[in-house]
């Protein structure tokens, strides 16, 4: 068994409202490892590198306004002039290029067993409405696709978490160099997982 890490970004909505701490700890308190913190602007090519650049990630963020829209009865071409997903997932990629830059934002490292299915449980449903409560973006915030997408903005929905061990990796690296990374032991380790 070993250990796996997460990166979270603490989103510019997030760090408005005054939720850094109460966000952070809740990773803390479930026994996560903090081994990498960083207040920090976030450069545009550094944000175009964090998400995907691949016609799979276009379509899944397209698919979420398409779905939704259906859903609602609304017409997505009245805010995109499309309803090719992909082109309405590069429109997002665009809006999030500009969300993370409107305050610092804190890049954290997390570390732990299994940590990419524990951080996506702890943050919560992509979209805030549907996110349940309990988790970060169901208990600090209700945004929904209609409204963003009609703002000409993503959803406003606090934090990032990695998706994949595989982005895990790949998103530490690209935020972090390894001298920035402090591995240590909980004492509470030993508590939480004794070996017999
Ligand atoms: P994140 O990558 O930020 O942790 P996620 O993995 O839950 O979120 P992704 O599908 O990777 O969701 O989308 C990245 C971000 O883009 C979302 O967190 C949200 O802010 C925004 N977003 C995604 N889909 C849409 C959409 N259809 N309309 C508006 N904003 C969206
Ligand atoms: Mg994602």
């Amino acid at each position: 068994m070993t250990k796996q890490k997460a990166l979270l970004i603490i989103k510019p909505d997030a760090v408005q409202r005054g939720l850094i701490g109460v966000i952070l700890s809740r990773f803390e308190r479930v026994g996560l490892t903090v081994i990498g913190l960083k207040f920090t602007w976030a450069a545009p090519e550094k944000i175009k590198a964090h998400y995907p650049e691949t016609e799979a990630w276009f379509t899944k963020v397209g698919e979420r306004t398409l779905t939704n829209y259906a859903k609602k009865g609304l017409d997505a071409k009245t805010v995109f002039q499309t309803d090719d997903p992909v082109a309405i997932g590069k429109t997002v990629k665009q809006w999030l290029i500009d969300y993370l830059q409107e305050s610092a934002v804190l890049l954290a490292v997390v570390s732990g067993y299994d940590v990419i299915e524990i951080v996506r449980k702890l943050s919560g449903n992509t979209i805030p409405l549907l996110a349940a409560p309990g988790t970060v973006r169901g208990d600090f915030s209700h945004d929904t696709i209609d409204l963003a997408n009609a703002q000409n903005r993503p959803l406003r929905n606090l934090i990032h978490a990695s998706d994949t061990v595989e982005d895990g990796e790949k998103e530490v690296k690209l935020w972090f160099a390894d001298e920035e990374l402090f591995d240590y032991q909980r004492c509470d380790e030993t508590i939480m997982f004794p070996a017999r």
